[in-house]
C-alpha cells in the first residue's frame, strides 16, 4: 500500500489523539449511548440541515480518497457514501469522522479507517456470484459503523461485538437509521455464528494470529472471508472456500487493526 506511511495510525498515535481530544475514557461508550438516543430525539431544526449539507460534501471528499487510493468497486464506494460516519462518533470526534483514519470509540477500540472498511468489503465482494451476498457475518461491531456500510451490500448482516457496552453502543446508533437488515449480536466472534451459519462472506475488525478454524467452516463454498492477521506487524488475508474441506488463502496488503480476543467482556 503505497500510502502505508501515512496510515493506518499507529495505536501509540491513536492514544495520543484520543488524550489531547479527551475522549478515550471507559465512559465514552456508555456516555454515546444516552447521545445516540438524544439524536434520534432531535427534530430536523435549522441547524440540522446546514449540518448535514456539509457532512454530505466532506463525505463525498472521503470517498473521493477512498477511490484514489484503490477502491473502484462502485457499489461499495456508493455504500460509503450514503452512510452518515459521524454519527457513529461522539460530538467531540464527529468533525474528525471522515478524515482517513482510525478514531477511538471508547474501551481501548477504534473506528476502522475509511479505506480499510471499503477495501475489506470490495474483496469480500469479488466473489464468483458477481458481488452477490446472501448472508455476511462481521466479527467486532464496534460502533456499528460498518455494519451500516454492509447493509447496503449485503441482504442480510450478522454483527458480533465482545464488549457488551459497545455492542449497545453499536444498537443506540443503529436505531435511528432503521437499518432493517441488520442483526447484532453479543458475544465472542471467534466462535463464529453457527445458529445462522453458513455466510457468503465474513470480515473481521480485529486481529488474531491466525483465523481461527470454525470461522473458515462458516462460509459456503464460494465464500470469502477477510481478516486482519498478526501482532505488531499484520496483514490483510483473503481466505476463499473452494470447497467442502479446501481453502485458498492470498495475503493482500499490511494493516493495522486493534486484536482479536477471546470470550466477552461484560
Ligand atoms: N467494525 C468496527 C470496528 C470495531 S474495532 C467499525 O465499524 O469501525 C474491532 C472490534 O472488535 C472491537 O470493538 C473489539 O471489541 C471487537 N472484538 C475483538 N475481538 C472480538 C471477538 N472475539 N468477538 C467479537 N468482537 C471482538
Amino acid at each position: 500500500m503505497s500510502e502505508g506511511k501515512r496510515f493506518p495510525l499507529s495505536l501509540d498515535s491513536l492514544g495520543k489523539q484520543s488524550k489531547s481530544a479527551q475522549v478515550a475514557t471507559p465512559q465514552t461508550a456508555t456516555r454515546n449511548v444516552a447521545l445516540g438516543t438524544e439524536q434520534r430525539a432531535r427534530p430536523a431544526s435549522d441547524q440540522a440541515r446546514p449540518m448535514s449539507m456539509v457532512s454530505d460534501a466532506v463525505r463525498q471528499a472521503m470517498v473521493g480518497r477512498v477511490a484514489r487510493q484503490g477502491v473502484r468497486d462502485e457499489k461499495v464506494l456508493a455504500a460509503m457514501l450514503a452512510v452518515p460516519r459521524h454519527l457513529f462518533l461522539e460530538p467531540g470526534l464527529a468533525s474528525q469522522a471522515y478524515i482517513d483514519a482510525s478514531l477511538p470509540i471508547g474501551h481501548h477500540q477504534t473506528i476502522s479507517q475509511p479505506y480499510i472498511v471499503a477495501r475489506m468489503i470490495e474483496v469480500m465482494r469479488a466473489n464468483r456470484n458477481g458481488g452477490l451476498l446472501n448472508r455476511v457475518l462481521e466479527i467486532g461491531t464496534g460502533c456499528g459503523y460498518q455494519a451500516a456500510v454492509l447493509s447496503r451490500v449485503a441482504t442480510e448482516v450478522y454483527s458480533v461485538e465482545r464488549i457488551k457496552a459497545l455492542h449497545e453502543l453499536a444498537r443506540a446508533n443503529l436505531r435511528p437509521m432503521r437499518i432493517p437488515n441488520i442483526r447484532l449480536h453479543y458475544g465472542d466472534g471467534m466462535l463464529g455464528f453457527p445458529r445462522v451459519a453458513p455466510f457468503d462472506g465474513i470480515i473481521l475488525a480485529a486481529a488474531g494470529m491466525e483465523v481461527p478454524q470454525t470461522l473458515l467452516e462458516q462460509l459456503t463454498i464460494g465464500g470469502r472471508l477477510v481478516a486482519p492477521v498478526g501482532a505488531r506487524h499484520q496483514v490483510l488475508q483473503l481466505i476463499e472456500r473452494v470447497g467442502n474441506d479446501e481453502w485458498k488463502t492470498a495475503t493482500l496488503e499490511d494493516c493495522h487493526f486493534v486484536p482479536l480476543r477471546p470470550g466477552t467482556a461484560g
